[in-house]
Formats: structure tokens, sequence, C-alpha cells
């Protein structure tokens, strides 16, 4: 009788493990909370869950400190849901939450029939610093006449929690880089008015703080409107052979002279462009130059900036760019001047603009030299306005000897003009900086920009 009562109780755990085993399982689920910092405030962060196991049944996130707890999401998922990204964005008003020392904990529980069905739990807590308070944010500068697809200078203080901040235009970000006054809280943020953005785009001045609490500025300015070229520019099919293959450097016997065209004009432009905005980001945060900027000396413009071209082979129209410099031609061979203090970031090959050169000025600001028949100096070099850094030449994609000469923004092409002409930069670069540094009291006027009187740019 004995004997019979143990199988009996055998017979029904192993039917009860044969019911509920594919419903048990021992993994618990996955959270992690996605924070950039243990700073939280109005940035929106991310809490990504998964469970490997049954899927996922509950997930509550709660944020507990000096006031009752707020649940920031509680989520229930119907069977079969394996993993989830929870955005959560705080909302202080309506949570009536204030900055302090807070915690957030994430409850996740899965479908397991474990723990007499109540499922697998996990638990994660974090301590965080709620920070609810935007940085403070002051612009200093006066107005200003901004051309567009030029450029401007705005001077402006933020709070010290401050950790990014500069002026955003449409897509186009331009950091701000720490003035060199006795109060560190004081920035420079160069900028351009993008020649490729409409002229309603606003500028707009931010300061971003560790938990993305932003704090913007509008800046007032007066637009004003440049005329741009456009041309259409054909192109021979001798060009196409004598010029663009050899610059390709690969097979290209099967391909039309369109396609052959494209590759350079097209796909090569936008990789080339693409590497000079790379090393114009990563600007020093020191102002090199002195004064106005130089044009090659003796030279003319021959092709202007932001010219719209339209390149037509065989009658068709085949690609759209623009040129993002001035074309500068004196004799061949000429020797090219440094356009102002600062450091040689870039000196070798870059596909359509031949052998090329790029200083940067410090900033955000950088002027670019190319198709260059000789480079007289290398990476890491710093050079003195006027010092010559290597000869014009036709290399890359060129039509004759010619400088191309650019200068960019945080890697935004600008209309060189500005920077070439003393009473602009006295008017929107030398005046801003006196201002703010006679209000913050300059610890240290060595490394501003000084009036140098021995510019003329009028060669
Ligand atoms: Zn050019």
């Amino acid at each position: 009788m004995k004997r019979l009562f143990y199988v009996v109780i055998i017979i029904l755990i192993i039917a009860g493990l044969v019911y509920f085993y594919p419903e048990i399982e021992w993994s618990s689920p996955e959270v992690k909370i996605d924070l950039e910092s243990d700073h939280i405030g109005t940035r929106p962060f991310d809490i990504d869950v998964s469970d490997k196991g049954k899927g996922l049944k509950n997930v509550k996130v709660i944020l507990s400190g000096d006031h009752e707890d707020s649940i920031l999401a509680n989520k229930n998922y119907p069977e079969g849901v394996k993993g989830d990204k929870i955005e959560v964005k705080l909302d202080p008003k309506k949570l009536g939450i204030k900055s302090g020392q807070a915690e957030l904990k994430v409850i996740a529980e899965d479908r397991s029939r474990l723990k007499i069905f109540a499922g697998n739990k996990t638990k994660v807590e974090k301590k965080v610093n709620l920070d609810l308070v935007p940085p403070k944010l002051d612009v200093i500068s006066t107005d200003q006449y901004i051309n567009h697809g030029g450029s401007g200078l705005v001077v402006y203080r933020t709070s010290p929690d401050t950790v990014v901040s500069g002026v955003h235009l449409g897509d186009y970000f331009f950091p701000g880089y720490k003035a060199n006054f006795k109060d560190e809280n004081v920035y420079l943020s160069f900028f351009a008015y993008p020649y490729d953005i409409g002229p309603k785009e606003k500028i707009i001045v931010v300061a971003e703080d560790a938990a993305g609490n932003e704090k913007t500025s509008g800046l007032f300015y007066t637009l004003r409107n440049v005329n741009y070229r456009k041309s259409d520019i054909n192109i021979s099919e001798n060009f196409v052979e004598n010029v663009m293959v050899p610059i390709l450097d690969e097979d290209v016997s099967d391909s039309s002279h369109k396609e052959i065209f494209l590759k350079v004009n097209n796909e090569m432009r936008t990789k080339n462009n693409a590497l000079i905005e790379e090393i114009a980001t990563k600007s020093e945060n020191d102002m090199m130059w002195e004064g106005a900027f130089r044009q090659l000396s003796n030279s003319k413009v021959e092709a202007n900036f932001a010219d719209e071209r339209t390149y037509i082979l065989n009658g068709e129209p085949i690609d759209k760019q623009y040129h993002l410099g001035y074309d500068l031609a004196v004799t061949k061979r000429y020797p090219i001047e440094a356009a102002n203090n600062g450091v040689v970031v870039y000196a070798d090959d870059l596909g359509i603009y031949g052998n090329t050169v790029m200083i940067d000025h410090g900033m955000g600001v950088l002027t670019l030299y190319s198709h260059m028949s000789t480079i007289d100096v290398n990476v890491g070099d710093q050079v003195k306005k006027n010092d010559i850094i290597g000869r014009t030449g036709e290399t890359g994609l060129a039509a004759g000897d010619h400088l191309h000469y650019g200068i960019y923004i945080n890697g935004v092409a600008v209309r060189p003009i500005e920077w070439w002409d003393k009473k602009w930069i006295d008017d929107n670069v030398i005046t801003k900086i006196n201002q703010a540094s006679g209000e913050f009291n300059s610890a240290n006027t060595e490394s501003l920009p000084q009036d140098s009187n021995t510019d003329s740019n009028s060669e």
C-alpha cells in the first residue's frame, strides 16, 4: 500500500514536469539602462529589455527621490515579445519632480512559470542625478549683418554646467570654443550661414548640460542675399579620358564616358569633401590667426564661390555641383603663401583636389589649397602668414595651372572674400572680442587676434 502511494506521487511529479516544463525557464530578463552619464533631465533615454526564454510579461520603470515614486513606464506585453526598447521622457511639471539625487528602478518580469507562476524577475536600480534646470545662456555680441554663404561670430556666456554649446543653423552645428578670458564661461562660435540652405533658417545659439537640458537663444541679425552664379560647363570626351581617368587609378575600360565622369565628379568629390569636413571639425581651441587672411599675391578670382555648375556631356546635363572656393591664377608654378598663421593638418593628394594642403587656424577656421604642383610643408608644421607652402599646378580635376582656395568653418565652405577683408574682420570679429574682453576682463590678450596693419589684400 505504502509503495503504491509513492508510485502515484512519482507519476504525478513526472506528469507535472512534463506539463509545465515548456513553460519554465531559468533565465531572467535582461535590462540595460542606456544613459550617457548619471545625469538625467529632459533628454529622453532608452531602456533595453529582453528575455531569452518565454518572453516579457511586464516592465515597470520607477523614479524615486525626495518625492513620491513616479511611474515613468508600465508596459504589459502579449505572449511572444522577446525584447523592447522603451523610450523614457521626463515631464517634470506633470510628475511634480525636482532636481536632486534620485533612483531609477526597472523591474522586468518574464512569462516563465517558475517561482509559483510569478515568473522570473529582474530588478535594476541606478542612482541618478536628477537635473531639470537648463544652463544659463547670455548672448553678448551685438547685431550683425550676415551674408548668405558667408560667416559670422557670436560671443556668449553660459553657466559652468554646460557641456556642449554653439550655433545651430538648419541641420548644421558650429561648436563654441572657450575664449581666453578670465571668465572661462565665455565662448566664441564662428559659424557659416551655409550657401546650400534657405534664407528662412534661423540662427540659434544653444547650451546643453550633461542631462541634456537645453537653453536656446535667438540672434538678431540681417541676412543679406548674395547672388550666386549658375553656369553650364561643357565636358569633352578628351577631358574625361586625359584628366579624369588618371585621377581614378582603376580599370575603367568597360565604363562609358558618363560613368567615368560621375565616378570622379560626383562619387570622388563627395568622398573628398567628407574628408575635408572630418579634418576641419578637429580644430584647435586657439585662435592662431591674426588680422585679415591673404589672397594669393597678384591673383585674380577666376571662378567664384558657390557657383552652381551643371556639367554637360554630348549635349546631356549629367551632373550638378557647387564650386566651394575661388580659383586663383597667376603664372605657372607660382609660390603659394599661407593665408594666415596656423598648423598644417593635411598635405597630400586628395582626389579631385589633387595635391592639397589644409591649414587649421583654430576655432573651426580652416583654409584649403588645391591642384598644387609641389607641396613644401608637412602635417604638424606651424606656419606663419605669407610662408610659402608649395606651388600652384594642375593636379587633380584641373584644366590649367591655378590655385583652388577654400575657407571652411567647421567643415562648411564659406565665402573667402570676407576673410580677406580687413574691415569685415574688424567689424565682425575684433570688435566683438574686444567688447567681450572689456566685459570679462581679458586674462591674456596675447592670444587674441591683433589688428595687423601689414595686410594689404588689394593685390
Ligand atoms: Zn576650383
